[in-house]
């Protein structure tokens, strides 16, 4: 980083970017548990690996999944910035603090609106 303050803006790019590393390293790590499941089962159905591959591979995809609908909610918060809606509570309208979007940088909601719900 450059010093200085970060903006919303550049925050939310850089956690952005950051989930998009986790997808890449998901996606490969995936890759290879499946591959890991087609050689296990080609050598022997019956085989008790099959058993820990197929819970490892729906763990992965559930970490993959949980990673894509993080980068679908970067995506939304970056269009909010575009048309100045962002930081503003989508419930009550008030801004959502500093300090909570510090925290969570693609939260659509003040604090008492989401302690509301
Ligand atoms: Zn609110």
């Amino acid at each position: 980083m450059s010093g200085g303050m970060e903006t919303g803006r550049q925050r939310l790019e850089r956690a952005r970017a950051e989930v998009e590393r986790q997808i890449a390293a998901l996606a490969a790590e995936l890759a290879d548990v499946m591959a890991a499941a087609r050689s296990a089962n080609a050598d022997d159905e019956h085989d008790p690996e099959g058993a820990t591959i197929g819970f490892e591979r729906a763990q992965v995809a559930a970490l993959l999944a949980g990673a894509q609908r993080r980068l679908a909610e970067f995506d939304d918060a970056l269009l909010r910035f575009d048309v100045d809606t962002y930081g503003v509570c989508e419930s009550c309208g008030l801004p959502i603090s500093a300090e909570r979007l510090a925290v969570l940088p693609s939260v659509r909601t003040c604090l008492a609106c989401a302690r509301r719900r």
